[in-house]
């Protein structure tokens, strides 16, 4: 694994595209703070990708490979942009607004994300992300998951913590920044500041709301580092009995000591066990809480299975019922 600066064009680094090697159409896919993102079309591959432009002298990119997370193809230096993966449905940030997922949707993203921290983790030194949000998870066609934009927020030496807590707030990060940052004068962030972001995460999955709504961002710091965390209460009642371990393990990544979190090669067994159990059709029927009729109302009762052989069958009003409520298959 190797972590190299985006600037070094040199054989056997990244490539470095020129504004020739895309098709003349740039469609711009969102504008941030630090740059905008574009949909490109390379003309020697044919193939989609997202360039990424922002100011990245002082950037870090990885040409790391793995499953869940987000491949950097090169550098465009014309355009001081990074050219990468392009994810047709965009981020997680904009889709857990726009859509409503089934639980085990949601169990099968938080798994996901597991994943993907736990690889960049288990590198020699870890890598850490520090940049953990909805909006850098990203999802393709088929949903799944894509972790992108790690080391976008470099904790360099000797560097004081102000200057990076600037950067990480800059970024609009604050929800997802762990108390310690703030309250201690500890040393350079470690593996559980990613974890605590994690928890952030877990929680928006969830819940499909944002944290702390209406809040600035200095009565975000004051509640976080007294203690408060996102409400639990909004957390829907209906849900399956297997999202309440999930919730220890949410708070768990959370906690205030952040010796206590949880490393992410244990968080990954957890949620690829639930996940598994939740892929199961019928496990969850039988251990319901509460009135089993009245639960069949919700569509986390139903296995995608069920739920194709009912078109299949053209059964529209099962499948209508399936869909019903506050969680709608996507
Ligand atoms: P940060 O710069 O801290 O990562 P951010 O994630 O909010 O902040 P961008 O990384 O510029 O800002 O991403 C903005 C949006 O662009 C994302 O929310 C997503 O919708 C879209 N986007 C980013 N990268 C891609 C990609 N590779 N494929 C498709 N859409 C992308
Ligand atoms: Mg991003």
């Amino acid at each position: 694994l190797v972590l190299m600066d985006c600037s070094d064009t040199s054989p056997g680094h990244f490539r470095d595209f020129k504004r020739d090697d895309f098709e003349a159409e740039w469609i711009k896919v969102a504008e941030g703070r630090f740059g905008h993102v574009y949909q490109v079309k390379v003309k020697l591959w044919r193939e989609k990708c997202a360039l990424k432009t922002f100011d990245y002298r002082s950037q870090t990119a990885s040409k790391l490979k793995f499953k869940y997370i987000l491949s950097i193809y090169g550098v465009c230096s014309e355009a001081t942009g990074v050219v990468m993966e392009y994810m047709s449905n965009g981020s997680l940030n904009n889709l857990l607004a726009s859509h409503s997922f089934m639980w085990q949707k949601k169990f099968q993203m938080i798994h996901e994300i597991s994943m993907a921290m736990n690889f960049l983790h288990s590198a020699k030194p870890p890598l850490l992300h520090l940049n953990l949000k909805t909006s850098n998870i990203l999802l393709d066609d088929h949903l799944h998951v894509k972790v992108s934009d790690f080391g976008l927020v470099p904790w360099e030496d000797g560097m004081c913590k102000a200057t990076f807590m600037e950067r990480l707030t800059a970024r609009g990060n604050i929800n997802y920044i762990p108390p310690e940052v703030f309250t201690e004068c500890s040393d350079s962030p470690g593996t559980a500041f990613d974890v605590y972001s994690f928890g952030i995460v877990i929680w928006e999955i969830l819940t499909q709301q944002k944290p702390y709504a209406g809040c600035s961002v200095t009565k975000v710091l004051l509640q976080v580092s007294k203690g408060k965390r996102p409400c639990l209460e909004m957390i829907p009642e209906t849900r399956p009995p297997e999202c309440d371990e999930l919730i220890c393990v949410m708070q768990q990544c959370w906690d205030t000591n952040p010796q206590k979190r949880p490393l992410f090669s244990d968080t990954v067994r957890k949620t690829e066990t639930l996940n598994e159990v939740l892929k199961i059709p019928g496990t969850i029927t039988g251990q319901r809480k509460g009135n089993a009729e009245q639960e069949s109302k919700y569509p986390w009762m139903f296995s995608p299975n069920s739920i194709l052989s009912m078109l299949a069958k053209k059964d529209f009003s099962s499948f209508r019922q399936s869909v019903k409520g506050d969680d709608v298959c996507t």
